[in-house]
């Protein structure tokens, strides 16, 4: 194994005086957590990837990141570089999301990460750094998510599953989750234009974002869907709601639609339908790998490298327009970010 430099790149992102200031720069390897620390791995990283979190750490969100300059980035896959943890070696591969990557932690826009080993998943059988980036944080988020359904008791004979913001990240891996796993998929977008990708990933109706977005007075609307996984929240969220069957579930993930959530009581006590939350952050590692097998499962089952539409690869330099583009709710599919040189 190389040894490591004393500086590599990174995407930095600094606030001054409310401004954002932020672009590819040589940092310091003093600039990760320290090595000497007990059981913490440096990790070469071949790819990264672009979640919405990433893009509010990149604009100086302190909800996300509460200090800066700092290095975006919640996912990370690549070698291990070095490792004072037994479970780790210099070479093996690995991937890490959530956490608290690219949070307070120097995330995987950058050739480096230094993490705790136990943040580490041995990368899955059937799966290397790219695609476990396609995957990524939206990957994982939606395996927890239809993992929540199927606990509470979902199954495909409840009827159709709805994925709201179906053309982002988790919603485009939702939906190639839910129809592999035999359930009815109905796809709402604001994009037309992605009809045809939520189509190939195995969407059976691809309905406007309109339809779930609009706010409605009454407390429950027509029972038809079995439920569904929510990335927006809001208006989007609480019609989902009105809308589910009884003894029906919806896993409330996202909110890029808002952060309310203005219901009544009506359709929990009188229809039974669960409202399940969905952290992909703090998740056992137990429960981190077998969500990775269910992943690593459909990767090849869906052939998703195949999917044409679906992963866009930039690079480090390339990605302040996607950065603009993922707020304004403007991309489809994955964008996986190319680290390695
Ligand atoms: P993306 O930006 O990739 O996808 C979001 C999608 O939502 C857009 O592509 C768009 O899809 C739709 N959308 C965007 N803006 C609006 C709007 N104003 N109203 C309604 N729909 C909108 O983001 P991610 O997939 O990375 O994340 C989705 C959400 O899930 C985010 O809120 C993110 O923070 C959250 N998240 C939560 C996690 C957790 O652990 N709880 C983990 C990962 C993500 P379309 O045009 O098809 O409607």
């Amino acid at each position: 194994m190389a040894e490591l430099p004393v500086t590599f790149r990174a995407f930095r992102v600094a606030v001054e005086e409310g401004e954002v200031y932020r672009g590819v720069q040589q940092v310091s390897l003093d600039d990760l957590p320290a090595q000497g620390e007990a059981g913490h791995v440096t990790v070469a990283v071949e790819y990264s990837a672009l979640n919405y979190k990433d893009a509010l750490s990149a604009s100086g969100n302190r909800g996300v990141s509460k200090s800066y300059p700092h290095t975006p980035g919640i996912d990370a896959a690549g070698k291990v570089a070095a490792s004072s943890d037994d479970r780790y070696e210099p070479g093996d591969e690995v991937l890490i999301t959530g956490y608290d990557l690219g949070m307070n932690t120097p995330g995987g826009w950058a050739q480096y990460v230094r993490v705790p080993a136990d943040w580490l998943v041995p990368m899955p059988r059937g799966l290397n750094a790219r695609s476990a980036m396609v995957l990524g944080t939206a990957g994982f988020t939606a395996a927890i998510a239809l993992g929540r359904l199927e606990s509470a008791g979902v199954s495909p004979a409840a009827g159709p599953l709805v994925v709201t913001g179906a053309s982002g990240g988790v919603g485009t891996i939702s939906v190639a989750l839910l129809a592999a796993a035999g359930y009815e998929v109905v796809a709402a977008s604001g994009k037309p234009s992605a009809a045809g990708l939520l189509e190939r990933l195995g969407a059976d109706t691809v309905v406007g974002r309109e339809e779930f977005g609009t706010a409605v007075e009454r407390p429950m609307l027509t029972a038809e869907f079995g439920g569904g996984i929510d990335t927006v929240g809001g208006v989007t969220l609480a019609n989902l709601i009105k809308r589910t069957v009884p003894d029906g579930a919806v896993a409330a993930c996202g909110l890029v639609g808002g952060t309310e959530l203005h219901t009544s009581v009506f359709p929990f006590i009188l229809r039974g339908v669960a409202l399940l939350g969905v952290d992909s952050v703090n998740v056992p590692a137990d429960e981190r790998l077998a969500h990775w097998r269910t992943l690593s499962a459909l990767w090849q089952s869906a052939r998703l490298e195949d999917v044409a539409g679906l992963v866009d690869e930039v690079g480090l330099d390339d990605l302040e327009e996607q950065l603009e583009a993922i707020l304004q709710g403007a991309l489809s599919g994955r964008v996986v970010v190319r680290i390695a040189d």
